[in-house]
């Protein structure tokens, strides 16, 4: 972690601010902490492989022993949360590996580890809008364009799991986005491939969270919102971290939480619309049916977040969007944000297998079992079943810029922008 990141971390039991306790074992490279102790008003928690640990949960507190008896590497491998002595070796020769790709890494933490289809996130219907809505709305709050506002606009990311999102926020946020996740394995991959440069914060979402009141500008939390208990705590807080009087106003974004009144698999403990709408005591917020907004995006926009849906309407969606904010500017027709400026290089989407014909390549659209088909199928109306090229033009690939032979491929994600070392 970098020093700066004191400026907006606060201990999450007494709210005082944090700092490094230098007569305890620590290691630092300039303004970078790697490992030690920090200490607040009430307690110390440990900074494991440059990610602080800010929850008291029983591998927080080993960790932190394994620390302070100048033991990191056995610290980073009990918050990694490696199962045995095969596995431990499998990670840390993965982390070891400066070519390792993202895919080793998840392969040698088991197969319980991150599951599903993460190869394929980056094209699924799901992601597609979560990422349209999050870059749409921290693309219009995050610039700041008032003289007199000079601090940094910071985003963060809140159960943000292995960075997929938070990815899309590193060229917006004016100081590194702050991916918060109680797993830390998922925040380490998302800082080592997915998102680099973001700083990672392990923490608990059914906890006050451990960050300064107006930290940031832009608080997002998507997909993970019905998993988490104390919800009116938890909106109450991420409220309380863009409330800065001193500041343009910023947003919140709950992106993909389920809907109580409609069945999805992995429900959670979902609410019904308006009980999501009394959760926000302090600010205005609109929610938005994830089904209009995928057509928003499946059309290539505008995403049009001044729409109002009736009740009814909402009652019937499996997911739904939430935004809060003071600003007019967000509730309006928005252009489709690009993804020219995430950081990234193009390749092949994974869902697509490779038949040479003479001199031309098939692109065959193949889901990777009836499950994928099931639960992400609608890709299909963005993805084509099977596309022809010239078996020249896939060999410019991996590239930092998308071949103009394959411009129109890309606009129809059969090429995507993945994050390096992916797999
Ligand atoms: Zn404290």
């Amino acid at each position: 972690m970098n020093v700066e990141l004191f400026e907006v971390l606060r201990c999450p039991y007494c709210g005082g601010r944090l700092e490094l306790v230098t007569s305890l074992f620590h290691e630092r490279q300039g303004d970078d902490i790697q490992h030690g102790i920090l200490g607040c008003h009430c307690c110390i928690f440990p900074v494991v492989d440059g990610i602080p640990v800010l929850h008291l949960q029983n591998n927080a507190t080993v960790a932190r022993d394994q620390v302070q008896a100048g033991q990191p590497d056995l610290a980073l491998r009990t918050m990694v949360g490696v199962e045995d002595e095969a596995q431990a070796e499998a990670f840390d020769a993965a982390r070891r590996s400066a070519t390792s790709t993202y895919k080793e890494t998840v392969e040698a933490l088991g197969p319980n580890f991150e599951g599903g289809y993460f190869l394929y996130r980056f094209s699924d219907p799901t992601y597609l809008v979560a990422q349209a809505i999050a870059r749409t709305v921290a693309k219009t709050v995050l610039p700041s364009t008032s003289a007199g506002d000079a601090g940094p606009r910071r985003a963060i990311d809140i159960c943000g799991g292995s960075g997929h999102l938070t990815r899309s926020l590193l060229d917006l946020s004016t100081a590194a986005p702050v991916l918060a996740d109680l797993y830390f394995a998922k925040s380490w991959l998302a800082r080592r491939f997915t998102a680099p440069g973001c700083e990672p914060v392990c923490c608990d979402g059914n906890a006050p969270m451990p960050f300064a009141r107006g930290a940031f500008s832009f608080a997002m939390c998507t997909d993970a919102f019905m998993y988490i208990w104390t919800k009116r705590q938890f909106v109450g807080e991420m409220a309380r971290l863009i409330d800065n009087p001193d500041a343009e106003p910023g947003a919140i974004l709950i992106g993909h939480t389920h809907n109580e009144r409609t069945w999805t698999p992995s429900h959670g403990q979902p609410l019904s619309p308006e009980g999501y709408a009394a959760l926000f005591e302090t600010l205005p917020a609109r929610i938005f049916g994830e089904s209009q907004l995928f057509t928003d995006v499946v059309a290539g926009g505008p995403l049009d977040l001044s729409r109002r849906e009736p009740n009814d309407v909402l009652d019937r969606e499996q997911a739904l969007a939430i935004v809060a904010t003071t600003r007019a500017d967000v509730y309006t027709r928005h252009p489709l944000p690009g993804d020219a400026a995430v950081a990234g290089e193009y390749r092949l989407n994974p869902l697509y297998v490779v038949e040479r014909e003479g001199d031309r390549t098939r692109l065959r659209l193949q889901f990777p079992s009836e499950d994928y088909a099931d639960e992400y199928g609608a890709c299909r109306q963005y993805l084509p079943d099977e596309v022809a090229v010239h078996h020249t033009a896939l060999e410019m690939l991996p590239g930092d810029v998308v071949p103009p032979a394959l411009d129109d491929l890309a606009k129809r994600r059969v090429i995507l922008k993945l994050p390096r070392r992916y797999y």
